[in-house]
């Protein structure tokens, strides 16, 4: 008991006893009294400190939201001490829920799955990532065997094997997708599993072990001919027609290459330089007459060439691309189409904006089915025909290059045996009226 009860039972015993005296000594019988007095001050007492006990236990009971009973005394101390305990308690346990739920907000923010698994490989938690990656639900799933999910023979063999030193590739369980996945185990027989989609990565890497190779083969395949015609000049002795033909044919060889390197590294310089900005105004007119000049000179005579627009426009973008872009098109158009045939090149302004420049033929045509792939490095719908008119099988590929780094995106339509129309569509932003009209630059030019 403490001290401030001890003094108030003796109070109440003391004050009872001598009331009780007082009562006693009226009645003759102080002693009596005053034994009397006390028992009854002794009970009161008692009585209201169990009533204050039973009021904190009650308290105790609930669910301690109200205020904890401010009594005096032993029982108000008590409840006091027990309250701010209890609060204090509750409040660590939701600094800790709070912290918790940070730290779950950032693994879920993460761009990888994270997943916790108990020692039976039971999902403890995963977040959205993760589920995403194993078609998994984030709260239906959990406590559930993650082998009886996803039920990838290698997912399973990799988790029952034991050995996490490296990370294995597995194809995800929804079929579409290639996942990377590295355990970590933790605490007593917990799992971290993590997964990263490397589909991407993967897709990225097949491209360039292709495009690898077919560099390597369409490199070796005019090398193999000229060393060939090496060994041949070295070893035989031709007339002068034979060597003649023979260099003709070297020459043609060599061509071929520098045409490929050309293209190759004109993909590199495409790829690895900033956006062209667009700020960079050209007139437009000037920059096709260019690539017209060129077409008419490939097509020496074998095609109507001609040029169908009128008035002028400005682009924004880089010169030297847009002229490889429209020269790399009319030289297909010229290639492609059988002698008499008819190419134009035209530029027009869309109503929303946009500009168009238009290479269209009456060529050869391309059938629906390779439309989609024709823009693939190396995609040739006839590569004897590519190889024999020069082609290096990287032209549409650099097109689209030029024109998605201007922004602006390439649209096919052909019809076999009818002929093609490549249309390189320009954004509105890089596109404007002439800022003189033509008149007034000529004057100001002479
Ligand atoms: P290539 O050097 O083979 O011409 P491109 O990338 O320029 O490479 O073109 C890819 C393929 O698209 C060509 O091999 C050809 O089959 C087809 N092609 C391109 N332009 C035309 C066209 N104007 N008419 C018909 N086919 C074309």
């Amino acid at each position: 008991m403490t001290p401030n009860s001890l003094s108030r039972l003796s109070f109440a015993l003391v004050f009872g006893a001598l009331v009780g005296a007082v009562i006693g000594a009226v009645l003759a019988e102080p002693l009596v009294g005053a034994a009397l007095g006390a028992l009854v001050g002794t009970l009161i007492s008692i009585t209201v400190d169990t009533r204050r006990g039973l009021g904190l236990l009650d308290w105790l009971r609930g669910p301690q939201q109200a205020q904890a009973p401010r009594d005096q005394g032993f029982w108000g101390e008590l409840a006091y001490r027990i309250e701010r305990a209890l609060r204090q308690k509750e409040q660590s346990i939701a600094q800790e829920r709070e912290r918790l739920a940070q730290f779950l907000a950032a693994i879920e923010a993460s761009p990888n799955g994270v997943m916790l698994l108990d020692d039976s490989d039971q999902i403890e938690w995963c977040n959205t990532v993760a589920a995403q990656h194993f078609g998994l639900d984030p709260v239906r799933d959990r406590l559930q065997r993650v082998t009886n999910l996803v039920r990838s023979p290698l997912f399973v063999a990799f988790l029952q094997s034991g050995d996490f030193d490296e990370p294995v590739t597995v194809p995800g369980p929804l079929g579409h997708a290639t996942l990377s996945l590295l355990v970590r185990p933790y605490g007593e027989g917990m799992k971290l599993l993590l997964s990263q989609d490397i589909t991407e990565r993967e897709r990225a890497e097949a491209m360039r072990r292709d495009f690898v190779a077919n560099v390597s083969h369409e490199i070796r395949t005019p090398l193999t001919v000229l060393s060939g015609f090496v060994e041949t000049l070295a070893q035989l002795p031709l007339t002068e027609p034979e060597r003649q033909r023979v260099l003709l044919l070297m020459g043609q060889q060599t061509g071929r290459m520098q045409a490929l390197v050309g293209d190759l590294l004109m993909l590199a310089q495409l790829e690895g330089s900033p956006r062209p900005g667009a700020d960079r105004w050209l007139m437009l007119t000037p920059l096709l007459q260019r690539a017209l000049a060129d077409a008419m000179a490939l097509s020496a005579g074998r095609h109507t060439v001609v040029l169908r627009s009128t008035d002028d426009i400005e682009l924004a973008g880089v010169e030297g691309e847009l002229l490889s872009a429209v020269g790399n098109l009319l030289a297909n158009a010229v290639r492609y189409t059988p002698e008499g045939g008819r190419i134009e090149l035209g530029w027009a302004r869309l109503d929303d904006g946009r500009g168009v420049i238009e290479v269209s033929d009456t060529g050869l045509g391309i059938a629906r089915e390779h439309l989609p792939r024709l823009t693939e490095r190396f995609y040739r719908v006839d590569g004897s025909r590519s190889r024999d008119t020069g082609g290096t099988g990287l032209g549409l590929s650099i097109v689209k290059h030029v024109v998605q780094r201007h922004g602006g995106e390439i649209d096919i339509q052909s019809e076999l045996g009818k002929g093609s129309s490549f249309r390189l569509l320009l954004p509105a932003l890089r596109v404007r009226a002439p800022a003189l009209p033509i008149s007034v630059r000529a004057e100001a030019a002479a």
